[in-house]
């Protein structure tokens, strides 16, 4: 009864300051709260998912029904094979050339997730191998690791589509994430990652719901399904701001996931983009 109480006080407090980070309710995934349900007689609809918890524009369908059993790469392998020829976003599906379901170890302690493919995503079929990707792919070096040490995936899965006639890429709705996050929550959970990097304010809005700007969310851990979670810079916005202030903060950020991780740090790496 203790260790439940104690259980009980550390969920409580979580959500408290999850509620002050976010100034609103604290929400949890469809998946996640049909698992709670599972113990009681009740059962989710997605009205009610909606109502009382993800503030969702529409309500998602409920996709539930995946490999609970079986080792991780059968797992995986299942939920790959639901996801890759998904039609819920009929228009993405439309538009895409592929799903990019996401790419890397299944035993990862670290996992990143980004907002969406781009173009060189969308045609290669895999997360960050475009220009922003190579900066991930040397800020992941740079940590003393390499890509194959980690697993990487987007809350959406296909490119959005761009009118007619226009190049470049759009942030994905927030209906279009609230539809395909079961299948990266499902990752997760398969993979069940010591720490989850949430790479920009799009990805931590598709992730936690979290709307606030990169200041008040960076350089902080928060929670997701019990993992620890942090927000830092998407790659992106240091190509596009490359000053030495952005880095350094990044880099914090990921300082601190190396903390958390107990990855080696040497004085050099804790001195990177300082003066
Ligand atoms: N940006 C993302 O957020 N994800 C990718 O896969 C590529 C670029």
């Amino acid at each position: 009864m203790t260790q439940f109480n104690t259980g009980l006080d550390l969920v409580i407090e979580q959500l408290t300051a999850q509620k002050r980070l976010l100034h609103r309710e604290p929400s949890a995934s469809p998946v996640f709260l049909e698992k709670l349900l599972q113990g009681t007689s009740k059962t989710l609809s997605p009205a009610s998912a909606t109502r009382s918890s993800l503030q969702l524009p529409t309500p998602p369908p409920m996709v539930v029904n995946f490999l609970t059993t079986g080792s991780k790469s059968e797992r995986m392998d299942a939920l790959r094979a639901i996801a890759l020829p998904c039609t819920k976003c009929p228009h993405l599906a439309a538009s895409r050339t592929q799903v990019v379901f996401g790419i890397g170890n299944l035993e990862a302690r670290l996992m990143f997730v980004g907002e969406a493919p781009g173009e060189e995503e969308d045609l290669q079929g895999e997360p960050f191998v475009g220009k922003a990707g190579q900066l991930l792919t040397k800020m992941v070096g740079a940590m003393g690791l390499q890509r194959d040490d980690i697993y990487i995936a987007n809350v959406l899965k296909c490119r959005p589509d761009m009118p007619p006639g226009k190049s470049g890429n759009r942030k994905p709705l927030a209906s279009e994430m609230a539809t395909c996050l079961p299948y990266l929550l499902e990752q997760i959970d398969i993979i069940r990652p010591e720490v989850i990097v949430g790479l920009g304010a799009t990805a931590a809005e598709g992730l936690i719901g979290a709307t606030n700007p990169m200041r008040e969310l960076r350089g902080q851990w928060l929670n997701l399904q019990g993992i620890p979670l942090i927000i830092t810079y998407h790659p992106a916005y240091l190509l596009r701001n490359q000053a030495t202030s952005e880095k350094r903060k990044v880099w914090e950020d990921l300082l601190l996931v190396m903390e958390k991780l107990a990855l080696p740090i040497s004085e050099k790496q804790r001195n990177f983009f300082t003066k």
